[in-house]
């Protein structure tokens, strides 16, 4: 599955997969960490960084379901790592730094969800409850979904031990087939697979699941990586939302990553 680079002023911004937008019915986006302007609220207010609604992440499978104003403030009063919405204009988000960001769309019932998958959620199940709430809320067939998950740490540079390896059998059933061991004690992790397939356990085709083959930590020049940078605080600002129909988004600049300096990014 193809992405491309949307480029402002010089700089890669975000990365898209334009599967999922095909009919522009919604708008998303995996920030890069090279860059720092907001959108001018006249174009697009949904997308300025302070407007996009992210959840308080705790590596949890705390599920939001936002569907009017007042379950905004329900967003902000507890631990959510997955947040659900089927209102236009509003942009729904999840901060990352190696865990994989996620979406779900329903074009039947014009619902969009943002999931944020580290591997304690993904061994919560996080992906499949968030398909399986979205059913619950909206009535998606889990067939008629589109999925998109974003950058994330690789199997290249994501090293884990038992206390990953012994959880993962209850993440999915071909677990084995994300793990690659390296002895009894260690394995290398390939949490965008893992994720690919308990969406399809969850019943989503496997063509309808677009996935951005970029490590966050190979990939420093474009973004934060928890484990690449030794803990550090940076992070990207991911988002998905509902359009009116709008056939060209606009174009947006980036938000401030989370914490530390930005740089600007070099393809
Ligand atoms: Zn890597």
């Amino acid at each position: 599955m193809s992405y491309h680079r949307c480029m402002a002023s010089g700089n890669p911004r975000f990365l898209t997969l334009p599967s999922l937008e095909a009919g522009g019915e919604v708008f998303h986006g995996f920030w890069t960490r090279g860059g720092r302007e907001f959108l001018p609220s006249s174009t697009a207010p949904a997308l300025r960084v302070d407007r996009v609604i992210t959840g308080i992440q705790v590596h949890g499978d705390g599920i939001a379901v936002i569907r009017e104003e007042a379950d905004l403030a329900t967003v902000k009063s507890r631990p959510f790592d997955a947040l659900l919405t089927d209102r236009s204009e509003t942009a729904i988000g999840v901060y990352t730094a190696d865990c994989a960001p996620l979406w779900l769309f329903d074009p039947h019932h014009r619902a969009v969800g943002a999931v944020h998958a580290g591997w304690r959620g993904t061994v919560r199940r996080i992906a499949g409850k968030a398909v399986a709430a979205m059913t619950a809320h909206f009535g998606t067939r889990p067939s008629d979904l589109l999925a998109a998950i974003g950058p994330a740490i690789g199997p290249c540079c994501y090293e884990v031990g038992r206390e990953v390896l012994d959880q993962m059998p209850q993440a999915l059933t071909r677990w084995d087939t994300a793990v690659f061991p390296l002895n009894g004690e260690k394995a290398r992790l390939d949490l965008q697979k893992a994720n690919r397939l308990q969406l399809q356990e969850a019943g989503i085709p496997s063509d309808r699941i677009g996935v951005l083959p970029l490590c966050t930590s190979c990939r420093r020049d474009l973004f934060h990586s928890y484990r690449g940078e030794r803990g550090k605080k940076g992070q990207m600002l991911n988002f998905i939302m509902l359009t009116n129909g709008l056939k060209t988004p606009p174009s947006p600049a980036l938000p401030p990553s989370r914490g530390e300096e930005q740089g600007g990014g070099k393809f």
